[in-house]
């Protein structure tokens, strides 16, 4: 798995318990970091390939990637 596009990530030396919300209503912080992160499409489409279960990824939490998984299955 490349994970180069790590080296460009925003949220390098970043808390990471801000990208790790009790609830997606506390994601905000972490949703602001990634919208201005220059790998934000790429990270998104990792964690969707990788089904990562948990915190916020590309700018979207582990709900709004499963509501994505589930839009792109019904439009295949
Ligand atoms: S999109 Fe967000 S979680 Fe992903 S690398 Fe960028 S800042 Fe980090």
């Amino acid at each position: 798995m490349n994970l180069i596009w790590r080296q460009n990530a925003a949220c390098q030396g970043l808390d990471p318990e801000i990208f790790y919300p009790a609830t997606d209503d506390e994601s905000d912080a972490a949703k602001r970091v990634c919208c201005q992160c220059a790998v934000q499409e790429t990270c998104l489409e990792h964690a969707l390939g990788s089904r990562e279960r948990d915190g916020v990824w590309g700018g979207a939490t582990e709900k709004e990637r499963r509501r994505i998984i589930r839009q792109r299955r019904r439009s295949a």
